[in-house]
């Protein structure tokens, strides 16, 4: 199935509540196919809205069989310029759960039927109004909780990701028509496509899907939060350390995926990243987490960390054992900062005795250096990227499938460094072209988006 093709043909209209169930100042009910004006027309009689341009609000009573259901605004919306490429129609009542559903039933009851999960969207993509991509964006920025995988999801919906695929793939098109060109002639010996500009865009189509492959560890993070083990002896102020970073930035979230909540306790929100505090249950029980970091159970709470911050008491510590700490740091948390608590009252210690160059003095409980921790644990997650203009690989389908394109890429370039007959590396070059086409949604199948819009909620 190809996208921006004409418009498939739906004769059906459907229904459904796109805001939250449950009480609320406005609840709005969205209508979307051919008929969507006609049943809102009905409802809404005396009004003459199939006349009515596009783009334009009408106020009036909603009735079902001249019964009021409520008095509401209509926005009105004509194909092709609305959401889903239909027409649309928007009713905006009160947000009583009872009235939304009267007004659901009544749009029924004229000829709708009630939207399957995501079938708006799924719409929308159909009718050539976004790619897969742009449409997978939508229900990551209905979904984000911080500005980081807002912004991230926004760049996304907005096409920056499918532009720079579509370059891509756009050239490598190009060749691979040469390519097969030279099958057609393949007895006359002719290469139509130059090899040595083949290799060229092979290299720098692998340096953006490598580019954007590493982009899905910083995705995922800003999708999913970055998870952070608080670690240090009894008494280096672990406990004080998290009261301190909870009391002014504690992250206000529902549910995130992929987490359960026996191993998060606490979410913090700074600089619009999402940080997921782990085990902290253990830290406010015992005060004792990991007492000695190199027993087994506390390395395994270092490794499954995205970053450990491992605190120690800068008045009362011993050099060797400190030492030894920061080595098996080194050796086994993906990323850490060595955190000298309580230099209100002592004397700094030098980062190069410590043999590591990841080392803030702070106070947790007068707020020293605060800032520049949370500023240090920002730097460490993005790494100087701000996600603002670099596009960022957040869905796990599109990191599968870019897998799959540098897999194809490396085949290609081994192909032609054994020269390998033509036909071969068009195949090679073919699968590539899919694997790109398969995130935009240029190349799909029926069933895969299916299960793709089947996640969204219904309403979306
Ligand atoms: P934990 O066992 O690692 O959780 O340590 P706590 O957070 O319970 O702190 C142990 C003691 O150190 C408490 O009496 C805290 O008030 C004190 N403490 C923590 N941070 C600081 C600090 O930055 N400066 C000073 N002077 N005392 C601190």
């Amino acid at each position: 199935m190809t996208n921006g093709q004409a418009a498939p043909a739906w004769n059906d209209t459907i229904v459904a509540l796109s805001t939250p169930p449950g009480i609320g100042a406005l609840g709005v009910v969205r209508l979307s196919g051919p008929q969507a004006i006609a049943i809102a027309d009905a409802l809404m009689p005396g009004k003459k809205l199939s006349g009515k341009p596009s783009h334009t609000l009408h106020v009036g009573w909603l009735k079902h069989h001249d019964v009021s259901i409520d008095e509401v605004v209509i926005s009105l919306f004509r194909n092709p310029k609305s959401f889903t490429g239909e027409d649309v129609v928007e009713i905006s009542c009160h947000g009583s759960p009872y009235i939304l559903q009267q007004t659901i039933d009544a749009c029924i009851t004229m000829g709708a039927r009630l939207a399957k999960p995501g079938e708006f969207t799924q719409r929308a993509f159909l009718n050539g109004k976004m790619d897969l991509a742009q449409a997978e964006a939508v229900a990551d920025v209905i979904a984000s909780q911080t500005a980081a995988a807002q912004q991230a999801a926004l760049h996304q919906m907005r096409g920056g990701f499918s532009h720079e695929l579509a370059q891509l793939r756009e050239q490598l098109i190009q060749f691979s028509a040469l390519i097969e060109l030279e099958l057609d002639f393949a007895t006359e010996d002719v290469e139509f496509a130059d090899r040595t500009a083949l290799q060229q865009l092979l290299v720098s189509i692998n340096t953006v899907v490598q580019q954007l492959m590493d982009s899905f560890k910083l995705g995922n993070v800003i999708k999913e939060g970055v998870s952070v083990a608080i670690i240090g002896k009894p008494n280096a102020g672990k406990s004080t350390l998290l009261n301190a970073l909870l009391n002014e930035n504690r992250a206000i979230v529902s549910d995130i995926a992929g987490t359960t909540r026996d191993t998060i306790e606490e979410v913090l929100n700074i600089e619009g990243v999402l940080f997921r505090l782990i085990d902290t249950a253990g830290i406010r029980q015992s005060g004792d987490v990991i007492e000695t970091i190199g027993v087994e159970k506390s390395l395994e709470k270092l490794r499954k960390a995205d970053v450990v911050l491992y605190l120690f008491d800068v008045h009362a510590y011993d050099e060797p054992a400190l030492k030894e700490a920061v080595s098996l740091l080194q050796e086994n948390a993906r990323q850490f900062i060595l955190i000298g608590n309580k230099a209100d009252y002592a004397a700094d210690i030098p980062e190069a005795r410590l043999g590591s160059n990841n080392y803030i003095p702070i106070s947790a409980k007068t707020g020293i250096n605060l800032d520049v921790l949370k500023d240090k644990l920002v730097q460490t997650v993005m790494q100087g990227k701000t996600n603002q203009e670099s596009t960022i690989v957040t869905n796990a389908r599109h990191f599968a499938a870019l897998q799959q394109v540098s897999n194809s890429l490396h085949d290609i370039q081994q192909g032609m460094a054994q020269h390998i007959p033509g036909d071969l590396i068009a195949l090679d070059i073919r699968r590539c072209l899919h694997y790109l086409g398969e995130i935009t949604g240029t190349i799909t199948n029926e069933d895969q988006l299916d299960f793709i819009f089947s996640k969204f909620c219904i309403g979306k």
